[in-house]
């Protein structure tokens, strides 16, 4: 028998429509590129959004049809995120640091009918143009009204709004109707584009919004510093909409000075980013000391957190770091690590150890850890296997791309291509992408376990443990080290720091130092420039 509930389709107009109606006097402000603080609220936020799908359909956009956005986080980024998939079309958000043939390839590969542009990012786009077809229109964003450009068909974002009907009515009718399509970073082959639902992201955004999750409250001011072209920006403009919280928007504004300053002034009580942004701003603060007490999560996600880290924070400047764990294919957020009941007696070292984890699974979402011959594995807080995921926020298959064994097994779960652990209590720890493991004599050496030991070093600012081919061990572990302004650390006292917590087989044999690593277009480091220098011998 069947419930007697009602059919509620769950579309991300429901969002913006009980933001309207709860929170109109609740602000956005976005840093201008230019310095200066635009602000507004949910209302105008609500009207514009409406306006913007009005707009987007008298240009002639169809149900389904893909909306390209080059854009960095601000307001008009987030009226695309709900105007775009309003109209019924599917926001695609392009990052602005990819390279450009990467650029070309997603926005063909897409089918972009429209692609908003940001002024400050134009020439990168128009750079590619002559290899993009089947764009009809280019929106340009934030444009003084006589810029010149190459592109053809050109119109200004201000001018469409403007010219928009106010009484329209939202054409996402149907839960299932895809909102959006993200490409992963493509660290291997080429780029694979996860299409989200209007249900999955609504699922989405009420499980970001638990409280072991995010928990997002009206009383909170969010800063997103993580783009809205990665994963969609962790999901943040709509766990804030629905729950009524502050925004802040950083725009092109990524400095550690900048974010440090933004911080102070607008009081934010959650801020949201990759982990070279906190290294960043941690050193900032060390030489130019704010007061940033205001955090109350310093949430942190896209590579793992090394511990010294989070130490510093929570010791030194008293801010409280969430690490949590995700992928574009899981809309993204998988898991969440805040301590639970049963951790509170802890010393605060332990408690540490825990924040170090990347957490437990948001309910919604199932995890198994699994061997290379598909037995599931004991959650014992050691055994490592490939981990796997499944639920109502997880891709089922790629855009455009048949469903296989590389990505799905066949009882349905999502093979995510990470290397876990977990506790009994459920708490995950990333040890590697399977294809980042080093596998020495016959034994796994988790890459992440030594990047983090090494950068607790006061010396090394940044650190990255790639395998390297070797005749009697099959992989050795290679550090490669960026040394803080101060120096410092040289490889006997590496070597001696890391003896203290690995087993002699786990100790890289060679370190070197470097000026800067290489890092992916959403800054992660990237290994696989690094295996190339080691393979043509520049390394
Ligand atoms: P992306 O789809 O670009 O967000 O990349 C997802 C991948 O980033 C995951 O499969 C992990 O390998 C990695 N990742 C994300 N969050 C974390 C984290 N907290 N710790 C370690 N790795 C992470």
């Amino acid at each position: 028998m069947n419930g007697l509930m009602m059919e509620y389709p769950l579309t991300l107009d429901r969002i913006i429509e009980h933001a309207g109606r709860m929170f109109p006097h609740k602000h956005i402000r976005t840093k201008r590129p230019d310095g200066g603080m635009h602000d507004y609220t949910y209302a105008d936020l609500h009207r514009r959004s409406r306006r913007l799908s009005a707009a987007l359909v008298a240009l002639g956009v169809e149900p389904g049809d893909r909306v390209g956005t080059f854009a960095w986080n601000h307001y008009q980024h987030l009226e695309m995120y709900f105007g775009i998939p309003g109209a019924g079309a599917v926001c695609h958000t392009l990052n602005v640091r990819l390279f450009p043939k990467q650029l070309a390839y997603i926005v063909n590969h897409a089918e972009d009918k429209v692609v908003f542009i940001d002024a400050s990012v134009l020439p990168l786009y128009e750079k590619v143009s002559a290899e993009i077809g089947g764009v009809q229109h280019h929106v340009l964003v934030n444009a003084p009204p006589d810029i010149e450009t190459t592109l053809p068909n050109v119109l200004h974002y201000e001018d469409l709004i403007a010219a928009a009907d106010d009484n329209f009515a939202w054409r996402s009718t149907d839960e299932q109707m895809a909102m959006g399509l993200c490409y992963t970073s493509g660290t291997t082959g080429d780029p694979k584009g996860a299409l989200y639902s209007h249900r999955s992201m609504f699922l989405h955004t009420l499980g970001e919004n638990q409280a072991m999750g995010l928990g997002l409250t009206e009383t909170d001011v969010v800063l997103p510093v993580v783009p809205q072209f990665h994963a969609m920006a962790w999901g943040l403009p709509y766990a804030c909409t629905l729950a009524g919280a502050d925004v802040v928007m950083p725009g092109p504004h990524l400095q550690p000075a900048a974010l440090a300053e933004l911080i102070e002034s607008q009081q934010v009580t959650v801020a949201a980013g990759v982990p070279s942004i906190w290294n960043g701003l941690y050193h900032e603060l060390q030489a130019a000391p704010r007061d940033i007490s205001c955090v109350r999560a310093l949430v942190v996600g896209g590579s793992a957190m090394p511990r010294s880290l989070i130490e510093g924070y929570e010791r030194e400047l008293r801010v409280n770091v969430i690490q949590a764990w995700g992928m574009t294919e899981l809309s993204p957020l998988g898991t969440v690590s805040k301590l639970q009941r049963h951790h509170l007696g802890l010393t605060e070292a332990e408690q540490l150890d825990i924040k170090a984890l990347q957490g437990t699974p948001l309910g919604g979402v199932d995890l198994r850890i699994v061997s290379d011959d598909g037995v599931e594995l004991p959650w014992d807080g050691e055994t490592m296997g490939e981990l796997q995921a499944r639920g109502p926020w997880v891709i089922r298959s790629y855009f455009k791309r048949e469903p296989t064994s590389e990505h799905f097994t066949a009882d349905g779960w999502f093979r995510t291509g990470d290397v876990a652990t977990m506790t009994p209590d459920g708490y995950m720890r990333i040890t590697d992408r399977t294809k980042d493991l080093v596998k020495s004599g016959g034994e796994w050496i988790s890459t992440v376990a030594l990047e983090g030991a090494l950068m607790a070093h006061d010396g090394v600012l940044e650190a990255a443990v790639i395998a390297v081919p070797d005749d009697k061990w099959s992989e050795r572990p290679l550090a490669v080290v960026v040394r803080t302004a101060e120096g410092g650390a040289d490889t006997d006292e590496l070597r001696r720091l890391l003896g203290d917590q690995f087993a002699k087989f786990e100790i890289p044999d060679r370190f070197v130092f470097v000026d800067a690593l290489p890092k992916t277009s959403v800054g992660k480091f990237d290994k696989k420039v690094l295996r190339a220098r080691v393979a043509d011998g520049t390394l």
